[in-house]
């Protein structure tokens, strides 16, 4: 590490450290301009049931930077998270699913349902659930129309106080899938006691199925488990038809992943979803 003695004896460090810090400011610096500017777009990513129908969709969202075009959450929402602009960042991505729900639901598909990312940020906002439930009312919405995902990490930050929030989303009509899941340290019997629908099955998993004895035992038994608790379970990050066929066969409900598609703009999603020329649609929508 550089160190050298400054004229008034003070100790700078023109470290990696320094560096950091500096890169740091400057991404937060560009989130804060990013939110002003409207830089900030949603995909979507369907999830299939069994048959290969499109049960749901999650939003995800993205990063248009003028510069370095179309960046992904990994490398911002530690910085959104950290500085708090997530809180910000998550109420416009619930307005423009809520928005974009509207939208669908008028041209008749009725049945499209989205799921939302929340960060733990977001979750431990004490006005988290009068922002869904005020954001569904603003478009009209039937809150079973939204899902929540959430990883456990979030949740057992605060285990007592989440279960909280949890029964007081649920009670509302909103259902929670806990995102990622078996890569954080939830007990099986506190997360019996929580009030979730559904349990995505960490990405990490499936990248070495079928062939990985350990990975093909962890899913088998978080599906397994799954059906016993009466939860709904989903295989995320399925890339090939072995890892689809492997979760298939053992009764896996939902599968995601760019076997079926990649995520993708609103109007992209739209044509897939045979809704695009209907109703006159054919324009993602965009709020402020
Ligand atoms: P996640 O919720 O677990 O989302 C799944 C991630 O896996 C997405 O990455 C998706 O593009 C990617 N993915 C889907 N299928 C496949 C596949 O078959 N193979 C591979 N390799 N990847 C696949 P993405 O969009 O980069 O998002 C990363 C994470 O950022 C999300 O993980 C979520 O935790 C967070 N995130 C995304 N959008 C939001 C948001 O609106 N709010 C908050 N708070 N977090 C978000
Ligand atoms: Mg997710
Ligand atoms: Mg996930
Ligand atoms: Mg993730």
């Amino acid at each position: 590490r550089a160190k050298e003695l400054g004229k008034n004896g003070f100790v700078f460090y023109s470290s990696e450290w320094g560096r950091q810090i500096n890169q740091r400011m400057v991404l937060e610096a560009d989130l804060r301009r990013a939110l002003a500017e409207s830089q900030f777009e949603l995909h979507y990513q369907p999830i299939h049931d069994a048959d290969g129908g499109v049960h749901s969709l999650e939003a995800l969202l993205r990063w248009q930077h003028p510069e370095r075009g179309l960046v992904a959450p990994d490398v911002f929402m530690q910085s959104a998270e950290r500085s708090g602009l997530i809180v910000p960042i998550g109420a416009w991505v619930l307005r423009t699913v809520c928005s974009q729900l509207r939208v669908w639901h008028d041209a008749g598909a009725v049945d499209v349902k989205v799921a939302v990312n929340l960060s733990a940020r977001q979750f431990r906002d004490p006005d988290l659930v009068g922002l869904v439930m005020g954001t569904l009312a603003e478009f009209d919405l039937d809150p079973s129309c939204l899902a929540l995902e959430l990883t456990e990490s979030s949740i057992m930050q605060q285990p007592e106080r989440a279960r909280a929030t949890l029964d007081e989303l649920r009670r509302n009509g909103l259902r929670i899938a806990v995102d990622d899941f078996g890569t954080g340290y939830s007990s099986l019997s506190y997360l019996k006691r929580l009030p979730i629908h559904a349990l995505k099955i960490d990405r990490s998993f499936m990248t070495d199925l079928p062939d990985n004895r350990e990975s093909g035992a962890i899913v088998s038994a978080i599906v397994t488990m799954s059906r016993a608790l009466g939860l709904t379970v989903v295989g995320e990050g399925v890339e090939n038809s072995a890892q689809a066929r492997f979760l298939n066969d053992l009764g896996c409900d939902l599968l995601q992943g760019f076997l079926f598609e990649q995520p993708a703009p609103a109007m992209v999603i739209e044509s897939l979803l045979g809704l695009g020329r209907r109703a006159g649609m054919g324009s993602a929508v965009s709020v402020q």
